[in-house]
């Protein structure tokens, strides 16, 4: 069903026929940064007739000013949408929220800080027109991230992508270009936890690149910490692999082939050498550390546990206070 969708919208494009876009843009405390995102777009777009732009900002709960700002914005901007969600949800939510209101041929989520940067998006463009249906924008260097965050993304890319069936590619964000199919197939999945980059991939497609430098935030501060960096690779890999719960099944295997060896050595050292009471050190070694082991294997077996039942409530991964549509 979505083959024919892809191909249907693509015989309905021709070169000369205005291509509708839209940009979904997550905003979280950014009254800094929201006007700077527009002047940077406006400067993109302005001069692309062929272009029918929609911009939909998602505010994810901002306590700022962000909304009365984005009003501002709008009122002199009828490209722009607002939609208001309840609180804040996080950026996956709000990333999910963007999607599915969207309506352009080409929809492309992009962060508001300027680090996205809007300049690609033409030759994003290009790739869409030569046939591609996802065009990810990869950053070659990573200078305006931290050495920690450089080297514990590197790390999950790693650990995720031995273990999850869908791989990820490196260096590369939520900043992309899709094609309606694909975000007609996003829209399907209908899981709760929604950990973007890893649904993004899962659904595939026909998909190239674009390289580019990553600036840093045009202003405001990151919102992402080490904690909520760690808990989002944990929901990252926890959410397409379950690799994490059959490691305890070969460990036990190991441990157990190792102690049934045990078992025979010992009893044989005890007929030819009689009973032998030292060996305290050792078994405390052994016990504290299966011990450690069974707590690790029981905390991953809850972490999966608890992933089951908050996706079996089946809440909403967002609530919509508002939309603010243009008037004009
Ligand atoms: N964001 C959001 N909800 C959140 C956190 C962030 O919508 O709970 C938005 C934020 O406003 C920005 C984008 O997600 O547009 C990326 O955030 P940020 O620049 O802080 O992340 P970083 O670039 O440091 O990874
Ligand atoms: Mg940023």
């Amino acid at each position: 069903m979505i083959d024919s969708e892809c191909g249907e919208l693509k015989q309905s494009i021709t070169p000369e026929a205005t291509v509708k876009l839209s940009m979904v843009v997550p905003v979280f405390n950014e009254s800094e940064t929201v006007s700077l995102f527009i002047d940077s777009v406006s400067s993109v777009f302005n001069n692309e007739s062929s272009i029918e732009l929609e911009i939909i900002f998602i505010n994810d709960g901002s306590t700022d000013d962000t909304l009365p700002r984005l009003l501002e914005l709008q009122s002199v901007d009828s490209r722009i949408k607002i939609v208001d969600l309840s609180r804040n949800f996080g950026k996956e939510a709000a990333l999910t929220a963007g999607l599915k209101i969207c309506t352009g041929h080409i929809v492309v989520p992009i962060d508001v800080d300027l680090q996205d940067p809007p300049q690609l998006i033409p030759e994003m463009i290009e790739k869409w027109r030569e046939g591609y249906e996802v065009v990810l924008g990869r950053r070659t260097d990573r200078d305006s991230d931290s050495w920690a965050k450089r080297s514990s993304a590197n790390w999950f890319y790693r650990v995720h992508n031995k273990m999850a069936s869908s791989k990820i590619p490196e260096n590369v964000g939520d900043f992309r270009l899709m094609d309606r199919c694909v975000v007609e197939a996003l829209k399907e999945l209908p899981e709760s936890r929604r950990f973007m980059k890893g649904l993004f991939a899962w659904v595939g497609f026909k998909t190239t690149y674009i390289d580019y430098a990553r600036p840093q935030r045009s202003a405001g501060t990151s919102k992402f910490n080490g904690w909520k960096l760690w808990n989002f690779a944990l929901e990252g890999i926890t959410s397409f692999s379950t690799d994490p719960l059959k490691i305890w099944t070969y460990l036990g295997l190991i441990f157990s082939s190792i102690s049934f060896l045990l078992a025979i050595f010992i009893a044989l050292k005890v007929i030819v050498y009689g009973i032998d009471v030292p060996g305290y050190a050792s078994i405390m070694v052994a016990v504290t550390f299966l011990g450690g082991l069974q707590l690790i294997g029981i905390g991953i077996l809850g972490e999966y546990l608890g992933r089951t039942y908050i996706e079996s409530k089946r809440r909403p991964v967002f609530l919509v206070r508002q939309v603010y549509a243009s008037k004009s």
